[in-house]
């Protein structure tokens, strides 16, 4: 970059493309040149356990699921987080009714979603199984190359800055959303949500038995049919939509056994929804 000297002489600037911009214009944003998104570690799979749908059936779910997560520790380079569940939703309850704002909230599940990252990193201990912290994430070849399998609660860290909705004051970017925030960030390939339904619905199967399974979808024409209720987060949509390095994520139930190992090794079992 070009050093420019100021006109009377004294001072040096630094000249960039960004130089005397507000960062605010549409129109020099469009305009502005960038260089494709690096893939930090392309070859490692991300997963969320769920919080409500896995964690929280504790023995009647997590052990076989944990058996086929180190399973394919031979194979895989597997990064894994955690929802926060129904003990989340009960302090959501709680804190929603006493007036509590959004940031608190969201500080409420972040707590939550830890508890179930801290059991789960305890259990996979004698199989490599460390909780590590949000910022640990740039040290994940380290982990990969000591066969660690490094846990992480799924919680994004808006923490007291999470933006207050619409409608409401539930945090709208809970731990679906960090799932989908940091494959953006390392620029996985595989990116897996492991539930409890068999993926994408038309409508939520455990209320409505009329409900129809949908495989495959665009997360743009996900986004256009509105429904009124999703298996993500709804900002997920949005963030697969902008991102440059997602391709689709994966939802299934982890509880048929056999299902994370084929996913793992990029076998459709539940629903694809992929970037347009
Ligand atoms: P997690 O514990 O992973 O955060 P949630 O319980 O929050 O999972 O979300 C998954 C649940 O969402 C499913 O078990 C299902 O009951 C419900 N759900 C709501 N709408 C849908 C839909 N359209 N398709 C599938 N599942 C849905
Ligand atoms: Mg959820």
């Amino acid at each position: 970059m070009a050093l420019v000297r100021e006109k009377d002489g004294k001072r040096l600037h630094v000249k960039s493309a960004l130089m005397g911009e507000s960062l605010v214009s549409k129109e020099f944003i469009q305009s502005l040149e960038v260089a494709p998104q690096e893939r930090l570690y392309p070859d490692v799979a991300i997963m969320k356990i769920g919080g409500q749908s896995i964690c929280d059936r504790g023995v009647k779910a997590l052990p076989e699921i944990l058996k086929e997560i180190v399973a394919n520790r031979e194979h895989h380079k597997m990064l894994v987080t955690t929802g926060g569940g129904t003990r989340s939703r009960h302090i959501y309850t709680i804190g929603l009714e006493m007036g509590m704002p959004t940031g608190v909230i969201a500080k409420f599940g972040s707590m939550i979603s830890e508890q179930n990252a801290l059991m789960i990193a305890t259990l996979l201990s004698p199989w490599g199984g460390v909780k590590i912290a949000h910022s640990d994430i740039v040290k994940l070849p380290t982990y990969f190359s000591e066969n660690i399998i490094p846990v992480m609660h799924g919680m994004p860290p808006y923490d007291y800055f999470a933006i207050k909705p619409k409608v409401g004051r539930i945090p709208i970017h809970r731990t679906d959303v960090g799932l989908v925030i940091l494959a953006d960030l390392i620029g996985s390939k595989t990116i897996l949500f492991i539930k409890d339904e068999n993926g994408l619905y038309t409508n939520d199967p455990k209320k409505d038995p009329q409900a129809e399974f949908i495989p495959e979808i665009g997360a743009q024409d996900l986004l256009d049919k509105d429904q009124d209720d999703l298996v993500v987060e709804r900002p997920c949509l949005e963030i697969i939509q902008n991102s440059e390095v997602i391709e689709k994520i994966h939802v299934f139930n982890g509880m048929v056994p056999g299902n994370i190992t084929k996913a793992l090794n990029g076998e459709h079992v539940g629903t694809f929804i992929h970037k347009q």
